[in-house]
């Protein structure tokens, strides 16, 4: 419009002046004014078509296009963003916007080819899908959305080896009846090294939850060669190892009769998961403390003799473990703590150490207590009396010097009857008694209880017939009565 304006009052100027046909000096400064108005009409026209508009350039400087604003490029790409959150719900994605500049530019009579350009775009545009590709022992073995999502399957994967309370016995005591308290954790950690890495990958490979959860438990086989050593046995190596035996005969079927030697190669591969996991827990468990004996030696008394002075007690005690466990399988076990709860009291006795070798001392007690003689050594009717009667209040006959019981039991005579031979040539022999309480050799002491005073075979009364002998001589006792 103002264009148009300026245009034809230059050429209304023009037409005035060749109407009036001017003088030189009046045409000289109609030139003047026509090039002065020219230049304001052609910089009024330029000025009106000058614009400012965008040109598209990526990283080399090429350029995608020109358009009329930046709006145009953002909202098509924020609507191309809106389209694949929408289709892939959850994704990390990533666009090369980056590599894409917008830069402003004058033009004349406007360049800006938007249509065109965004066709150009929608060439150059990527919108690419981001994933967490989880590592174990530095080997591949899924991809995931993000690392919070690898994150919860890792714990979720941990958590199913924790101890459950009532499921923690503790193996190696298990032949203790006491109850194990509950165990508490103490760590858990995953055996093999983890790592997870962002990576860009076609969405379609990532894994659910449970595909993933999958893939961890997948087992592998772990190599494990051992060499023999000496001292080794098939069953030691097991135990060592953590291997089952059969997985051993199995692998190794060159193995016979258990027989290994030293320098022998054992192939103790195993299946195990890809991904284990490790706990440790502490264990307490309440264990009797067994009493045991306190013995006291008394020489005074004879090694068979045994006297118990006190029966005691045992004691307990609470001893914690640590208790490593693989995938839920212990795999070590030590006592780390033990509490006496209480102590243990020793059963007391006193042990006889005298050994009594039954050889007689030479000189003979009375075998019984506060005795009175009835009758003497000596003939009677014409027959000869062959010891001494006694009786006496308390009953119990004693030996009358160290000896072996040669004989105990009856006849007619002398009803029940005890010989003591005493090793020296001498014996004794105590008669008509009522019990006998030693047999037949049988080590006696002297003054040790042998019986009880009766009247057993050829007897007219409770009293004791004592006789000793020499040699089968019998002989007058008094004459070696102390
Ligand atoms: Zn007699």
């Amino acid at each position: 419009m103002k264009t148009k304006m300026v245009r034809e009052s230059v050429m209304q100027t023009i037409r005035s002046s060749s109407i009036r046909g001017l003088s030189p000096k009046g045409s000289k400064w109609f030139i003047f004014i026509v090039v002065l108005l020219g230049i304001i009409a052609a910089t009024a026209y330029i000025t009106s078509n000058y614009k400012t508009e965008y040109r598209v350039l990526l990283r080399n400087n090429q350029e995608l296009g020109i358009v009329s604003s930046p709006q145009t490029i953002q909202a098509w790409m924020q609507q191309k963003i809106l389209a694949y959150k929408s289709k892939h719900p959850g994704v990390n994605f990533e666009t090369n916007e980056e590599e894409m500049s917008i830069v402003p530019i004058k033009t004349w009579f406007g360049k800006a080819e938007d249509e065109k350009t965004i066709l150009e775009l929608e060439q150059f545009f990527t919108i690419q899908s981001k994933g967490v590709l989880v590592e174990i022992d530095n080997k591949p073995i899924g991809v995931v959305r993000s690392k919070q999502e690898a994150n919860l399957i890792l714990t979720q994967y941990k958590n199913r080896y924790l101890p459950v309370k009532n499921n923690s016995r503790v193996t190696a005591l298990s032949y203790s009846a006491s109850p194990v308290n509950a165990a508490s954790v103490k760590t858990t950690e995953f055996v093999e090294s983890i790592t997870m890495e962002e990576i860009v990958i076609d969405s379609q490979y990532f894994l659910t939850t449970k595909a993933m959860m999958k893939k961890l438990e997948e087992s592998e086989e772990k190599k494990v060669t051992y060499t023999v050593r000496s001292g080794d046995c098939v069953s030691c190596i097991a135990q060592k190892f953590n291997v089952p035996l059969k997985v051993i005969y199995d692998n190794n079927p060159w193995i016979q009769d258990d027989l290994i030697t030293i320098g022998d190669v054992l192939n103790l591969s195993v299946q195990q998961p890809i991904l284990s996991v490790k706990t440790e827990e502490e264990v307490s468990e309440t264990l009797e403390i067994p009493q045991g004996t306190e013995v006291n030696y008394d020489e005074s008394l004879r090694s068979e003799v045994t006297k118990v002075l006190s029966n005691g007690s045992p004691g307990t005690k609470k001893v914690t473990y640590l208790v490593t466990r693989i995938n839920g399988e212990i795999v070590e076990e030590k006592a780390i703590k033990a509490t006496i709860l209480k102590k243990a009291v020793p059963k007391r006795i006193v042990q006889g150490t005298k050994v009594v070798k039954g050889i007689g001392t030479g000189s003979f007690a009375w075998p019984i207590t506060s005795p009175e003689i009835t009758s003497h050594f000596g003939k009677r009717w014409g027959r000869l009396h062959a010891g001494t009667d006694t009786v006496s209040q308390d009953r119990s006959i004693y030996a009358s010097d160290h000896g072996k019981v040669e004989y105990a039991g009856y006849d007619s005579g002398y009803g029940n009857h005890i010989i003591i031979n005493h090793g020296n040539g001498y014996r004794t022999l105590y008669a008509h008694l009522s019990k006998i309480s030693v047999k037949e050799a049988q080590v006696v002491e002297k003054g040790e209880e042998i019986g009880v005073m009766g009247t057993t075979g050829r007897s007219t009364g409770v009293h004791l017939h004592f006789e000793v002998r020499k040699n089968g001589q019998q002989l007058n006792p008094l004459k070696f009565l102390e």
